[in-house]
């Protein structure tokens, strides 16, 4: 059947109902029951006579894996998705998070962009390559997971134990980056997100002499912490420029004002200058993107105001760049401290190994770039490296390369939705991603 006949109205009226009825069921992670989202999802994937799997990790969670039957010429593509959501403060809406309701051109509810919407937009193209019978030279594996939103264990990184034949796969199909937009609506530029920060997050903790509240003595673990603490917050991390990063903002440069461009050429150069890194560093994005960093976000210590506790403790969400080590960050943070008595320790729940970025001369990044150029013609299309984590550094730590993107055309003030209040992607954005991401497909997997 020729795919030019497809009527992308249709397809966005699907897209959208579709998408309501997966924000109606409710998949909060914590606790997850991604099974109901699973169930349906299998549900309009088997009616189309497409091959899918329901896996159960442990009870009420789900994978699902439905797999388009290539010609076995390559490895098998991937198209990832996670269908747990993060918590809502239902109160903060102005719309029923899990009500899918569409209204004024958009469609509301958690998970509309992060990342039930973009996972739709995968569904949908899974469904016109099946409907359209295209010939298909490798396999085309649509993966919907459980637990991205709260470490991956039961989802992706369950998934790549169970199932090691996505091990082989040529390259993963993510989110993360997006296009975007210019306040005037205009396109800005598309990122592709090839690599990620690696979750170091650790414990300092001190320890001390419990006593009385009315006697204060040297041996608190109060004091002890709070001087650490005071250390850490002062310290600078250095500047790391990575080879991507550089790159980055080199892209960015081609469409900045002379001012801002003078630096983004070579940014490792323009951070040497104090008046550049000032401005450059208030944009907490850019700054995390050439530093480790260290953030402070629970304190714990004392539970009565007259007893001095024996122990305080302080966690720190630490973000290290690809290639530097967390050995090295820990051993200066001894340094700085300059306290025996701390103790550092990194949390269990993160495996922190920093991997480098996939490749952009690799197939999927120049299909990417190739509908990029289709869709708007000449926009700078740039790889990009997210502060955050995604499933994908499971991928990459299996060796697949990864490619987040989500083609999205949003605004500033539209990605802030991503786990904020009002969460909501517009139809004809869900329209756009399905017809971007099945271009895509074609280009990598049609033989
Ligand atoms: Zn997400």
């Amino acid at each position: 059947m020729d795919t030019d006949k497809i009527d992308w109205r249709e397809v966005r009226e699907e897209a959208v109902e579709i998408l309501g009825a997966y924000i109606k069921i409710n998949t909060t992670n914590p606790p997850g029951n991604e099974m109901e989202a699973a169930r349906y999802l299998e549900g309009i994937l088997s009616r189309e006579g497409i091959d899918t799997k329901i896996y159960e990790p442990v009870s009420h969670r789900a994978n699902l894996m439905a797999v388009l039957p290539g010609q076995g010429q390559g490895a098998p593509m991937i198209l990832l998705n996670h269908m747990d959501v993060v918590p809502v403060e239902e109160d903060k809406w102005e719309l029923d998070p899990f009500g899918g309701i569409v209204k004024d051109g958009y469609i509301h509810g958690r998970g509309a962009i992060d990342m039930k919407g973009k996972g739709v937009a995968e569904l949908m193209a899974v469904l016109l390559l099946k409907r359209y019978k295209i010939p298909l030279k490798r396999d085309v594996i649509f993966l919907a997971t459980a637990d991205e939103e709260a470490g991956g264990n039961w989802g992706v990184k369950w998934m790549l134990e169970r199932e090691p034949r996505l091990k082989e796969a040529a390259f993963v199909l993510n989110e993360g980056g997006s296009i975007l937009l210019r306040d005037n609506g205009e396109v800005d530029h598309y990122e592709i997100a090839t690599a990620q920060k690696v979750v170091s997050q650790f414990t300092l903790r001190a320890r001390g002499r419990s006593g009385h509240g009315s006697m204060p003595h040297r041996d608190s673990a109060n004091v002890k912490l709070i001087r650490a603490l005071h250390r850490v917050v002062e310290w600078e991390t250095p500047f790391m420029v990575i080879p991507l990063v550089k790159e980055y903002f080199a892209n960015l440069a081609k469409i900045r004002s002379p001012e801002e461009a003078e630096g983004y050429r070579d940014i490792e150069k323009a951070l040497s200058d104090p008046s550049f890194v000032e401005t450059f560093c208030a944009n907490p994005c850019y700054n995390a993107m050439v530093r480790n960093t260290l953030t402070p976000t629970i304190l714990r210590a004392g539970k009565k105001v007259n007893v001095i506790p024996s122990e305080a403790e302080a966690i720190f969400d630490c973000r290290i760049l690809p290639g530097s080590s967390v050995e090295e960050l820990f051993s200066q943070l001894r340094d700085i401290i300059g306290d025996e008595d701390i103790e550092i320790s990194l949390l269990p729940d993160f495996e922190s190994h920093p991997l480098p970025p996939s490749p952009t001369d690799n197939e999927l990044y120049q299909a990417i770039f190739k509908v990029a150029q289709r869709k708007d013609p000449g926009c700078v299309v740039t790889p990009f490296l997210i502060t955050g984590a995604t499933d994908s550094r499971f991928f990459r730590g299996a060796g697949v390369p990864c490619y987040d993107f989500s083609p999205f055309r949003l605004r500033q003030d539209e990605l802030r939705l991503v786990h904020g209040h009002n969460e909501r992607i517009s139809t004809e954005n869900l329209a756009f991603a399905s017809e971007v991401i099945f271009e895509i497909v074609k280009e990598v997997a049609a033989g």
